[in-house]
């Protein structure tokens, strides 16, 4: 799929669920580079995923104060993700996970927030030190234990 297709398919989709803080180059940043690998845009079918996220992370956005939530890596296939060194079973390959940072708030007190989500028993939350990783595996049909932490701030 081009990189207009997928504005196109991706734009759609989030115009139609009335979503207006993510845009479909956050989901996936269709030909960004990293050693060698050009990432590809996903199979439409995982889009379900990333709306799933996507109802998180309004809520993480509206949390505590309405502050934009930043995304630094959504969406990757299997080629991008093990040229950045991601784990090869990456929830990133799903569509369901970002790695995130909220204006105005630090990467620990993101991670805390997302822990005092009503459904937080269903999410991944990875703590790192400039952002926080966020998945929805306990939403999506995969065989991933839920919930899954790891990491520290420090
Ligand atoms: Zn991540």
């Amino acid at each position: 799929m081009t990189k207009s297709d997928w504005l196109e398919v991706c734009g759609k989709g989030l115009a139609d669920r009335g979503t207006t803080n993510f845009s479909a180059l956050e989901v996936c940043d269709v030909g960004r580079r990293s050693g060698g690998a050009v990432l590809s845009a996903p199979p439409v079918e995982l889009l379900e995923n990333a709306y799933k996220l996507i109802n998180v992370l309004e809520w993480l956005r509206a949390e505590d104060g309405t502050a934009s939530v930043l995304v630094n890596s959504w969406y990757r296939d299997s080629e991008y993700n093990a040229a950045i060194g991601g784990v090869a079973n990456s929830m990133h390959k799903t569509c369901a996970a970002a790695d995130v940072v909220k204006v105005g708030r630090t990467p620990s007190e993101v991670a805390d927030m997302l822990e005092s989500h009503p459904y937080a028993g269903l999410f991944g939350i990875g703590r790192y030190k400039t952002f926080t990783h966020i998945d929805v595996r306990g939403y999506v049909v995969l065989d991933r234990p839920s919930p899954a932490r790891w990491g520290s701030n420090g």
